[in-house]
């Protein structure tokens, strides 16, 4: 299991790749390098364009979803920075 420890701490400066908005609550992949795990900010999904763009319809999205990737994580913007919630789905 991969836990937010391994992922960068760095804030991250997300906007939806869908809709254009500025990310409060969503998702985006992280994928392994030889330096760690690092964020694939052109996958980054607010909540609702998560929900129903890439999840399927009513459904959290999945890693599957986005066809890249080794971990799916969950992001929430907490005093005006964008950081990691939770992992929410790895490559099995
Ligand atoms: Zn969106």
């Amino acid at each position: 299991m991969v836990s937010l420890a391994d992922l960068p701490e760095a804030p991250l400066d997300g906007t939806c790749t869908h809709c254009g908005a500025s990310i409060t609550r969503g998702y985006v992949v992280a994928s392994e390098t030889a330096e760690g795990y690092a964020f694939e900010m052109e996958t980054a999904v607010c909540d609702t364009c998560g929900w129903t763009d890439v999840g399927a319809t009513g459904c959290a999205p999945t890693l599957s979803d986005f066809e890249t990737g080794d971990l799916l994580v969950r992001v929430e913007r907490d005093e005006g920075a964008l950081r990691p919630a939770a992992v929410t789905d790895e490559r099995s």
